[in-house]
């Protein structure tokens, strides 16, 4: 019987298995399905986490997150949980072969998973020069020309990252303004293989056997079509929160969601079901910055030991 199951291992989940720990919790897991750290890790540099002056990769952020928590006995399970239920005072988690773990609070942290744009040829083509990670992909594309769909932070972060390897970085957004920080797109503009495709639709990305060639944008002020020669397509038009653990045998939630299924949460990250928390880009009017998810973390590692007193 575990006293704090912590399920997803990102800045969350590593934040509340230390707070948990040094705070004086005996028995606390932390079940991740890949590797610590979380999706930062697949971003090709961060310059907001404070503290950090020098701008790093995510993989560099969070290498001494797990080892910190391990130092104060938390325990890591390399394993998916498929579904969390609870009966009378009791959770129970079921791994990815099946197993049951038994558990006095539960921590939900499983964060987010890059949104498809919907468009045609995306899922044909994924793997397959359609990409939504350019720290793992964008080598591939060296010297070659290639697109970004979207006008977010990640969209304009990873398309400055693309630009010093391709030749030319498409960035095709749906608006003439971007969502992302000003100084973020101040950085882009001055970049010159980079090209804006502003106010224009991606309607297909085609390809043949080999993968992708293409993308054919459609322009929302003339409504002309044209079709832009890439080879690679990343796409980064937001995340869904990954809440399917929540999900019971009738098809509810365990507990409380919003209608785009984020955690209900109050200021100490507690859902509606005692001895339930949920922390970082699952939980309702998430920020989605590493620095609120170690916050929340920390919040729900703290409320965990508070719960069990
Ligand atoms: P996540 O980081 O998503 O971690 C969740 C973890 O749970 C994952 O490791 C996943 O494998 C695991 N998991 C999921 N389901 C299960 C399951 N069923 N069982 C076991 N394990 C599971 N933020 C910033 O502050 N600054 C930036 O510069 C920045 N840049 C970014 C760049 C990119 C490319 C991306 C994608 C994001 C960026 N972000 C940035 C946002 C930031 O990464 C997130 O807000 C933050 O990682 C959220 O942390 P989390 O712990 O809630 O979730
Ligand atoms: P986001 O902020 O939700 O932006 C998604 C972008 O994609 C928007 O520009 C949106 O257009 C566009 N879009 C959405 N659906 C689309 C579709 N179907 N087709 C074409 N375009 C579409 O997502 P994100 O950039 O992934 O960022 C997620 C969160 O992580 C944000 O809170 C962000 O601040 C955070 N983050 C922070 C940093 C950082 O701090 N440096 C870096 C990365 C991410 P509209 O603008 O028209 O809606």
């Amino acid at each position: 019987m575990l006293d704090f199951a912590i399920v997803g291992g990102g800045p969350a989940g590593l934040s509340a298995g230390l707070y948990a720990t040094r705070g004086g919790l005996k028995n606390v897991t932390m079940f991740e399905k890949g590797m610590p750290g979380g999706q930062i890790t697949q971003s090709s540099e961060i310059e907001n986490y404070p503290g950090q002056i020098e701008v790093v990769t995510g993989l560099d952020l969070m290498a001494k997150w797990p080892e910190q928590c391990q130092r104060f006995g938390l325990k890591h399970d390399m394993n998916e949980i498929t579904n969390i239920t609870k009966n009378g005072d009791i959770f129970t988690l079921t791994n990815a072969s099946g197993e049951k773990i038994e558990a006095k609070s539960v921590l939900i942290a499983t964060g987010s998973v890059p949104k498809p744009a919907g468009v045609k040829g995306e899922q044909e083509f994924f793997g397959r020069g359609v990409s939504t990670c350019a720290t793992c992909d964008g080598f591939f594309y060296k010297g070659r020309d290639v697109a970004v769909i979207g006008g977010g932070d990640t969209a304009i972060e990873e398309a400055i990252f693309l630009s010093n390897i391709c030749n030319k970085v498409y960035v095709i957004h749906r608006r003439d303004e971007f969502r992302a920080a000003p100084h973020e797109v101040e950085k882009l503009q001055k970049i010159e293989n980079i090209e804006l495709v502003l106010s224009h639709t991606t309607e297909e990305i085609v390809g043949d056997n080999m993968g992708v060639t293409g993308i054919r944008v459609k322009s929302k002020k003339t409504q002309e079509e044209k079709t832009l020669d890439v080879l690679g397509v990343f796409v980064f038009v937001g995340r869904d929160v990954l809440n399917q653990t929540l999900i019971q045998e009738d098809g509810s939630f365990l507990c409380e969601t919003n209608d785009s299924g984020e955690v209900v949460v109050d200021l100490n990250m507690k859902t509606s079901v005692p001895g339930l928390f949920a922390a970082g880009d699952i939980r309702i009017n998430a920020p989605k910055q590493v620095v609120c998810a170690a916050g929340d973390g920390a919040t729900a590692g703290i409320g965990a030991i508070a719960y069990l007193q």
